[in-house]
């Protein structure tokens, strides 16, 4: 018997008990494996975690790594929505401004906004502390209207190099 770590396309975990790996290709083909969560038949193979002989341990196992997953997924939310919600965007001004706040010729604050990994590097051996913002970048590319917000107009700003990265200036949150 070998037991798989199963997944459906809604992303519910379970495990099932198979002869071999060839009983399992054929229940799954033949739509025989589902989800005992929703039913679904679209079921693939997780990432097998060690497996722990006796049953139930394994299955929490993977339950508390899901669970993990989700809570780091969440962190990094929370940690853009603080950095977006409390910090100053400065746009392209970043490099420029976390240099001032460094050397103290503006007040200290948090900002966020965009360097290139050049200028990443010059402040970094400046002794500057960046730090990549995480998560996918929220912020539209897409051409706006609405010339109110300043994150629209300085991300479509013509001419603006791509591959740039957002970075924050993080001595705020030290
Ligand atoms: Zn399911």
């Amino acid at each position: 018997m070998i037991k798989y770590q199963l997944i459906c396309d809604a992303e519910h975990d379970f495990e099932g008990w198979f002869r071999d790996s060839a009983d399992y290709d054929a229940q799954a083909e033949d739509g025989l494996v589902e989800c005992p969560a929703c039913g679904s038949e679209k079921i693939r193979k997780a990432m097998m975690a060690p497996a722990i002989v006796g049953g139930k341990r394994s299955s929490s196992r993977a339950a508390r790594l899901a669970e993990i997953k989700r809570d780091m997924g969440q962190a990094v939310e929370r940690a853009r929505d603080y950095v977006e919600k409390n910090f100053d965007y400065v746009g392209d001004q970043f490099p420029e401004e976390a240099r001032k706040i460094h050397y103290g010729e503006k007040e200290e604050r948090g900002i966020y906004g965009e360097a290139t990994g050049k200028e990443v590097k010059d402040l970094v051996d400046e002794g500057v502390s960046v730090a990549p913002l995480p998560g996918p970048r929220r912020t539209s590319p897409e051409p706006s209207d609405d010339a109110a917000s300043p994150q629209a107009s300085a991300a479509d700003k013509p001419g603006k190099p791509r591959g740039k990265q957002r970075v924050t200036e993080n001595k705020k949150l030290n």
